[in-house]
């Protein structure tokens, strides 16, 4: 990796909110640390990112992210071992797709090491933060976006990258009903489907609106062309099990390619679990709920990790899919979190010590 000329600073936060955090009752993504990381682009270059306290930022409002939208970002975690260890999964993936995103929207792109020595001063410095309850992490948001000013539709000539932390419990989803989309589209052919930009999250939220208003949690997104094949859900990708065989749709323009969904490739090849990555058509779905032949449907990502989908519903029919307790979500769950829990050995090399 390449290194920092300068060092980090420190400016620390002349009191810490750790103690009026009830880390026993933690949501998702809604308490911060006591610390962030700022990094700002300027005269055409990264400077030394600085951990600053935690706190409200100020910005022109002529900034370009609020009338361009140039902004992405992306989404980690830490996790505490039984000793008190903090790890990270895989997390020069993020930095890799970080960068992909940043150059699909004519963000300047990010040097190694302001992400990762960045990332692993601030988390040194706020370990305490990292909880120990059994399924709570410390869920990283780093983000990206046009500081620089001006009306003119172009790129800007300034940026911010931030890493922020948020201390959070486990993700349960309970029983997720999804709608599968008919109408709208949350990404096109050639379009920034596979960047983390938050433009993309802004055009799901009304059809997702739509669909909890009938009464389903989640939306599947389908291809933009035909509205034939399933693609992926909100900011999950999504498996299918028909049978024995576990099929997730190819990555391409449209769809993210999440860190989570090629872990669970790997791990379920290892487990001899027999995999299929495909086009998977919604015609196949229904077919084969009604047959009896889909066992399993779930959405893998960072947040969840596994989050099991109990029916759906497509052209004014909803179709339940069976009861499993021990199915492939459960095990493929048990597996990956075991690896970032640091409960089992990890073969692939993908826990990273902080
Ligand atoms: C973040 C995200 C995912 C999951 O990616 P992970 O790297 O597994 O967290 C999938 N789809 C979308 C649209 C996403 O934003």
């Amino acid at each position: 990796m390449d290194t920092m000329v300068n060092t980090i600073s420190v400016e620390k936060a002349t009191t810490s909110k750790i103690h009026d955090v009830d880390f026993d009752n933690l949501s998702f993504g809604n308490t911060y640390t006591d610390h962030m990381l700022v990094c700002d682009f300027k005269n055409g270059t990264w400077n030394t990112p600085k951990i600053l306290p935690y706190g409200p930022i100020t910005l022109d409002p002529s900034s370009k992210i609020f009338h361009y939208g140039q902004s992405i970002f992306e989404g980690m975690k830490a996790y505490k071992d039984d000793s008190g260890g903090v790890w990270l999964f895989r997390p020069l993936e993020n930095w890799k797709r970080l960068n992909r995103s940043a150059k699909r929207l004519a963000i300047p792109e990010l040097p190694e090491s302001h992400f990762m020595e960045g990332l692993v001063s601030l988390l040194q410095l706020e370990k305490d933060w990292v909880p120990k309850n059994p399924g709570s992490s410390l869920y990283i948001r780093p983000f990206m976006f046009a500081s620089g000013t001006g009306f003119h539709a172009s790129p800007a000539d300034e940026y911010k990258f931030i890493i922020a932390l948020a201390p959070s419990g486990a993700y349960f989803s309970g029983k997720v009903k999804v709608k599968i989309e008919e109408t709208y589209s949350r990404a096109a052919n050639g379009g920034v489907g596979y960047a983390k930009a938050g433009g993309n999250y802004a055009g799901q939220f009304y059809p997702t609106q739509l669909a909890v208003e009938k009464g389903y949690q989640q939306v599947i997104w389908t291809d933009d062309n035909e509205h034939k094949y399933i693609e992926e859900a909100g900011a999950m990708n999504v498996f299918v099990r028909i049978n024995d065989v576990l099929v997730t749709a190819p990555t391409n323009d449209r769809i993210l390619d999440g860190i989570t969904r090629k872990s669970i490739l790997d791990i379920a090849k290892g487990e001899g679990i027999p995999t299929e990555i495909r086009k998977i058509s919604v015609d196949e779905v229904v077919e084969s709920a009604k047959n009896g032949s889909l066992k399993e449907m779930f959405g893998a990502g960072t947040a969840a990790v596994v989050s099991p989908i109990a029916a759906f519903g497509y052209q004014q029919k909803d179709y339940e899919l069976p009861e499993i307790s021990n199915g492939y979500a459960t095990l493929l769950k048990n597996r990956i979190t075991d690896i970032q829990y640091n409960r089992a050995d990890d073969p692939y090399g993908w826990r990273y010590k902080v």
